[in-house]
C-alpha cells in the first residue's frame, strides 16, 4: 500500500500535525522568547498550589463526606489547616502579598476542589477580613483580624454579617440600627441578620448596621462585635441543600454594646461621609464597588475548584464504565461533554485569573471584570457538576459518589456573594453606563 504524501505548510510543519514555535517563529522570522505577557505561574505559585492541593487531597477530601452528613463545623480540619499554616493571619497575609494577585485564588481553587463546605469553613473567615480591611483604620486590622483567626492550637473564625431576612440583594433595605451613645462613647446595635457564615461561633463579627435609614445604603456603617459582647446571640442554625459543613445561622442583636472604637473608619470618617449624603454630594459607591470586584475573583475560584473536581471524576469515570460492550467515554455524547466541561472550566478560571491580577495590581474593573469572573465560574460549577452527574447515571445521584454532594455545593455559588442577577445588573449596567433595573 502506498505512503500518502504528507506535504509540508507554509510553517514547515507537515499538513495534519501542529506546527512548533521554532516553526512558526522560523517562518515568520521572529525569535521565540519571554515575552511580557505571561500565563504561566511562577515557581513560587506552583509550589503553594502543590502545598494546597496535597492538603486538599490528603485531608479534606476524605473528610468531606462525614461532615457533609453530619452537618457540623469540621473544627478538626480547621486546626490542621492551622498547624500546617494554611488557616491564618500569617497565611492570609501570605496569600493577598503575590504582588500578581493570582495566589489568593490558586490556593482557593484547590481547597474547594477538595471539598466546598469544609473549603468554606477554613475560608468563610475572610469575608469578615474583607471587611475590616475594606473599612478599618490600619490600627483596627491590626487589633481585629489576627482575633478572627486566633492561633493553630485555639484557631478562631470571623463572620461577616450583612444579609438580613428581610434584605438580602436589596442592601439598601437594611434595618438593624446603630444608636450612639456619646456619654459613654459607645454604640447600641439592634436587629437580626441572617444567612451569616459562621455567625454565632465567631469570634469576631462584623456587622453592617444603619445609622441613618433615610440615606439607603450611604448612611450604612461596619462594626466589630469583640468576642463575648452582651447582647450577641445565635439565632436559628439554617440547615441547607449544600456546603453543610460549614456553619450558616441568623444572628440576633438586642441592645448590643460595643466601644467607639469598634466603628471600622472611626466616627470622624463616619460623620464626614454622612454629611455629604445628606448634601447630596458624590458617594464613594465607585470605591465600594472595587472592593466587590476585587474581592469576587476569590469566590469565583472556590466555584472553578468545585467545577473541575466533578470533571476530574466524571472523566475517570467515563474511562472506566461500560455500557453496549464499550467505555461510554467512546460514545460523542459523552466525550462531548467532558470536553465542554474542561473547556468551560479554563475559560472560567482565565476570567478569575484576569480579574484577581486587576484587583491586585489596581486596573479599573470598567466592564465589571470582577462580577464577570463570579458569575462565569459559578453557572460553570452548577451545569459542570449536573454534567458530572448525568455522566454517572444512577451512581451520579447517589451519595455513595461524591458528584451528588459536590453539586448540591455549588449550587450557593449563583446566590450568595450577590446572585448571577445582581452579577448581571452589575456587568450590564458597567458595560452601558445605564441605571438597568
Ligand atoms: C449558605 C449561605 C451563606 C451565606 N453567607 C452570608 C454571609 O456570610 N454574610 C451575609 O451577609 N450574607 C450571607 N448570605 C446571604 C446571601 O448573600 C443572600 O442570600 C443573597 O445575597 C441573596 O439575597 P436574598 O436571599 O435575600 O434573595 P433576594 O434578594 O430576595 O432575591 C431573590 C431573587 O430575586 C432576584 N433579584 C433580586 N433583585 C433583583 C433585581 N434587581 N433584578 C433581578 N433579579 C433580582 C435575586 O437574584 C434572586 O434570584 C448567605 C446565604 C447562604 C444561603
Amino acid at each position: 500500500m502506498a505512503t500518502e504524501e504528507k506535504t509540508p505548510t507554509a510553517t514547515g510543519a507537515v499538513e495534519g500535525e501542529t506546527a512548533s514555535a521554532e516553526d512558526i517563529s522560523g517562518a515568520l522570522g521572529f525569535e521565540i522568547g519571554d515575552s511580557p505577557f505571561s500565563l504561566e505561574l511562577s515557581q513560587d505559585q506552583l509550589d503553594i498550589q502543590e502545598w494546597a492541593h496535597g492538603f486538599a487531597e490528603n485531608t479534606v477530601r476524605p473528610a468531606a463526606e462525614e461532615w457533609d452528613e453530619r452537618e457540623e463545623f469540621p473544627w478538626p480540619i480547621v486546626q490542621e489547616a492551622a498547624k500546617i499554616g494554611l488557616y491564618g493571619f500569617e497565611a492570609i497575609a501570605q496569600f493577598w502579598a503575590d504582588p500578581s494577585g493570582l495566589t489568593m485564588p490558586i490556593v482557593n481553587e484547590e481547597l474547594f476542589w477538595g471539598d466546598a463546605g469544609i473549603g468554606m469553613s477554613i475560608f468563610g473567615t475572610t469575608l469578615a477580613v474583607a471587611g475590616i480591611y475594606s473599612s478599618g483604620t490600619p490600627e483596627q486590622m491590626i487589633e481585629f483580624v489576627p482575633q478572627c483567626f486566633g492561633d493553630p492550637d485555639d484557631p478562631k473564625v470571623g463572620a461577616f454579617c450583612a444579609s438580613e431576612p428581610d434584605a438580602g440583594s436589596d442592601v439598601s433595605a437594611y434595618r438593624t440600627t446603630a444608636k450612639y451613645d456619646e456619654a459613654k462613647d459607645e454604640w447600641v446595635l439592634n436587629g437580626q441578620k441572617a444567612w451569616a457564615t459562621n455567625g454565632g461561633i465567631a469570634n469576631i463579627h462584623v456587622v453592617i448596621a444603619t445609622v441613618d435609614r433615610e440615606l439607603g445604603s450611604r448612611g450604612h456603617a461596619a462594626f466589630v462585635i469583640p468576642p463575648g459582647t452582651k447582647g450577641c446571640e445565635q439565632g436559628a442554625k439554617v440547615k441547607k441543600h449544600g456546603i453543610r459543613a460549614s456553619h450558616t445561622a441568623d444572628l440576633h442583636l438586642d441592645d448590643c454594646r460595643v466601644p467607639g472604637s469598634c466603628l471600622l473608619g472611626g466616627k470622624e470618617k463616619l460623620d464626614e461621609k454622612l454629611a455629604r449624603a445628606r448634601e447630596g454630594k458624590g458617594s464613594k459607591g465607585q470605591a465600594a464597588m472595587k472592593t466587590f470586584e476585587v474581592s469576587r475573583p476569590t469566590v469565583g475560584a472556590q466555584a472553578v475548584g468545585i467545577a473541575r473536581a466533578a470533571y476530574e471524576f466524571a472523566l475517570e469515570y467515563a474511562k472506566e464504565r461500560e455500557a453496549f460492550g464499550r467505555k461510554i467515554i467512546e460514545n460523542q455524547s459523552i466525550a462531548f461533554d467532558l470536553a465542554d466541561m474542561k473547556m468551560e472550566i479554563d475559560a472560567a478560571r482565565l476570567l478569575v485569573h484576569r480579574a484577581a491580577w486587576m484587583g491586585r495590581t489596581g486596573k479599573d474593573f470598567k466592564n465589571a471584570e470582577g462580577s464577570m469572573s463570579k458569575l462565569k465560574a459559578g453557572e460553570v460549577a452548577v451545569w459542570a457538576t449536573e454534567r458530572a452527574i448525568q455522566i454517572l447515571g444512577g451512581n451520579g445521584y447517589s451519595r455513595e459518589f461524591p458528584v451528588e454532594r459536590m453539586h448540591r455545593d455549588a449550587k450557593i455559588w449563583t446566590i450568595f456573594e450577590g446572585t448571577s442577577e445582581i452579577q448581571r445588573l452589575v456587568i450590564s449596567r458597567a458595560i452601558s453606563g445605564i441605571h438597568i433595573n
